[in-house]
């Protein structure tokens, strides 16, 4: 397999898929119907296919920095029961494809949570035939202090029928790193290293950050889920149902395509499916994302 790796600076990030270029999406952006999105034609090929079904995609990304590797998001893991068919004990060689791009678990000193979600946390903790353990136990575990400390008193509440599985989710792939000691509960704008610092995107969950990454006068951004797809970088409005609050999610596009449009960022989508990152530009009214 070869893996999309981009350079910013003397940074690398490498692009470790757990499932590339899948259908699904619509659910969760309830306004992007086929209709609605056929007029935005630079959506085809890569993030719409010819028939008008958005294309999605879940990753992880090392961001390589000095000595420090970094994982940023761990998807949704192997052998989690999971409500939704997909993902339920999945049985990928995600682990193995990570070792092959030349990062075997060992080596990942840093793992950062973008938000606590289902397909952001689930490699976070491998089944050892017991119990849950934690995947990278040489790492330090980052995650939001708002966004834990949300999603713990979420998963207490949860009787099974929270629609993100929170229980299920937080005491399979949240809790047993923490009663590891493994996590550090940071701020929204924590500083990682030199090149790799935090900026606050919240709306999608209450903590919800994304990944700045500067260097040598280069600058990119991982988004996490501030949005899933494309179509929403042209149409801001169009928040996720599972958005905690979709004012708040709305602006937070908006402020963020302000700040880097037409800047020469690169714009990594963790649900973007390949080519995944671009840059973004303006487009009458609104924006687009610039693969070329
Ligand atoms: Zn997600």
């Amino acid at each position: 397999m070869d893996f999309m790796k981009w350079t910013v600076g003397d940074v690398t990030i490498t692009k470790v898929p757990e499932l590339d270029r899948v259908p699904g999406m619509r659910g969760l952006l309830p306004d992007a119907t086929k209709e609605a999105i056929a007029p935005i034609d630079w959506l085809r090929p890569h993030f719409v296919t010819e028939e008008l079904r958005m294309l999605a995609s879940i990753h992880a990304l090392v961001v390589e920095a000095g000595e420090r590797r970094i994982m940023v998001d761990t998807c949704v893991g192997n052998d989690k029961k999971r409500a939704y068919d997909k993902w339920n004990q999945m049985d990928g060689p995600f682990l193995h494809d990570l070792e092959k791009a030349g990062y075997p678990r060992d080596s990942i000193d840093t793992v950062l949570c973008t938000h606590l979600h289902i397909d952001h946390v689930g490699w976070n903790t491998m089944w050892d035939g017991e119990k849950w353990r934690p995947t990278f136990h040489k790492a330090r575990y980052l995650m939001g202090k708002t966004e834990y400390e949300y999603w713990e008193k979420e998963a207490e509440e949860d009787d099974g029928s929270a629609m993100l599985e929170t229980g299920e989710v937080f005491g399979d792939s949240v809790r047993p790193v923490f009663e590891a000691g493994l996590v550090d509960l940071i701020e929204t704008d924590h500083v990682i290293c030199d090149e790799v610092r935090l900026i606050p995107t919240v709306g999608h969950t209450p903590g919800h950050v994304s990944v700045l990454i500067e260097s040598q006068g280069e600058t990119a951004l991982i988004t996490g889920d501030f949005m899933h797809h494309p179509c929403q970088i042209a149409r801001p409005e169009w928040a996720a149902a599972v958005d905690y609050d979709s004012k708040q999610s709305t602006q937070t596009r908006l402020d963020m395509f302000e700040r880097y449009a037409d800047t020469p960022t690169l714009i990594i989508g963790t649900h973007f499916s390949s080519p995944t990152a671009g840059r973004l530009v303006r487009d009458g009214d609104s924006y687009r994302l610039d693969v070329s």
